[in-house]
């Protein structure tokens, strides 16, 4: 396939580069064929995305029925497609929240957003007005949209383009490795978390703040996985002050954590939950916002006195994208992918410990379900400081293998239907490219 190197704007990609980009023209399962010919085993589902694998046939047979039957049709003023209806009624017996209804989106910002305007008129529903702050944590990734990309706490998102917008800031990241942590034990950590947020939600004026949004292990931020104490307190805080609590599982939902959602893996009880990616297994673009039943009962009572939700998409429970969606979940179900991932992922952790753990260029590895991370430092004969993750994911690729990297961490996140045996594979060229790159 022939084509011009400069009319693609690519996303996340300096526009300055004329060059060609690494062009990927076929996937199966595990692997990507590039147009030389060469594999890549993708240990990054994707963008933690491909859960099942690339050509899954059921998703392939999947959309081609659903293209035949109704290729669109728009859910607008109270008439929609009936599959639109089945995947709502799919999740739902799925959710692992008391369950209102769900909203389709298209992508992860998208239902992010969805969440934040849901809690804003929630609150306006009930007369507050004033509650219009959204909480996030510093590194939290929510997306790159307006509003979600002012959720996201990445400076990368938000310079030269005046964000976040004033009503969205940010608290202190549960990172244990931070510098927040300082020598303190796991309670005294949680305990100076939870104190910002609270001095946080003072300063706003509690009156004023509308939700408190945050992944369970925050992922594109350097895979943080939070003390186990965090949320349940941080939950306490939020109830406390009416704030509501939106959980972000665009990564983690459908199965990453060995749990269908990491809401119930935490005992999490969150008013929305947010979920994209697994949905379709990246097949068709979907996302959408679980409404809590708190949430969807108010503004069910109330929205005869302040007006119809004025929100959507054209393409918001689009039939293609919601059929292959119900044949993922079906087959996450019925394959029960998150049983294999809380089999597997013990061998994935076993694997990079024995790689990476005696290294003294290893800062640390770990990691929950099928996520997972190796942290490098400037060690006796290692690379400087911020080289890393660059570093390693492109010797990474010279030796077949596609990893994540943010800053010094290469984050491996296989996807969830990888065998043991495949993760060994994945592991060994990630610590023959870590070797190369020394
Ligand atoms: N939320 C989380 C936790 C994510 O990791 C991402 C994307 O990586 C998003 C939201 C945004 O999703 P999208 O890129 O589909 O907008």
């Amino acid at each position: 396939m022939a084509f011009h190197p400069t009319t693609l704007l690519e996303p996340h990609t300096p526009p300055a580069l004329t060059t060609e980009p690494h062009v990927i023209v076929r996937g199966e399962r595990l692997t990507v064929w590039d147009r030389e010919g060469r594999s890549y085993l993708d240990a990054t589902s994707g963008m933690l995305c491909t859960n099942l694998g690339y050509s899954q046939p059921r998703l392939v047979r999947a959309a081609e029925r659903q293209m035949a039957r109704l290729p669109f049709f728009a859910s607008f003023a109270h008439r929609t497609a009936d599959v639109a209806l089945a995947l709502a009624d799919d999740l739902a017996r799925l959710a692992p929240l008391p369950m209102g209804r769900t909203f389709f989106a298209n992508s992860g910002a998208e239902a992010n957003d969805s969440a934040f305007k849901l809690a804003w008129y929630y609150h306006r529903c009930l007369g507050r007005y004033g509650r219009s702050t959204v909480i996030s944590q510093e590194r939290g990734y929510h997306g790159t949209t307006v509003a979600a990309g002012s959720a996201t706490g990445l400076d990368f998102v938000h310079r030269g383009f005046g964000l976040p917008l004033p009503s969205f800031v940010t608290v202190a990241c549960p990172d244990p490795h931070g510098p927040l942590r300082e020598g303190l034990s796991e309670d005294r950590f949680v305990d100076r978390l939870v104190g910002r947020l609270e001095r946080l939600i003072e300063h706003e004026g509690p009156d004023t703040v509308a939700a408190f949004i945050a992944e369970p292990i925050l992922g594109a931020g350097g895979l943080i996985i939070p003390p186990p104490g965090y949320y349940p307190r941080v939950q306490e805080v939020l109830a406390r002050h009416d704030i509501l609590f939106v959980v972000d599982e665009v990564v983690t939902g459908f199965g990453r954590t060995g749990s269908m959602f990491a809401t119930t893996e935490f005992g999490l009880a969150p008013d929305l939950i947010t979920l994209a990616k697994g949905l379709s297994s990246a097949y068709a673009p979907i996302s959408a916002v679980m409404v809590g039943q708190r949430v969807m009962d108010t503004i069910a009572d109330r929205s005869p006195d302040v007006g119809a939700f004025g929100h959507g998409f054209t393409y918001s429970g689009h039939p293609v994208a919601a059929a292959v969606a119900r044949e993922a979940l079906a087959i996450v179900v019925e394959e029960d992918v998150p049983g294999h991932v809380r089999e597997t992922a013990p061998t994935l952790m076993t694997a990079l410990a024995d790689a990476f753990g005696g290294e003294a260029c290893v800062r640390d590895v770990r990691g929950y379900g099928f996520l997972a991370a190796v942290t490098f430092v400037t060690g006796a004969g290692g690379l400087p400081e911020g080289e890393w993750g660059a570093r390693v994911m492109s010797e990474a690729v010279e030796h077949g293998l596609l990893v994540r990297a943010v800053g010094d961490t290469v984050i491996v996140a296989p996807p969830l239907v990888s065998t043991g045996e495949e993760i060994r594979t994945m592991v060994g060229l990630l610590e023959k490219a870590y070797r190369a790159a020394l």
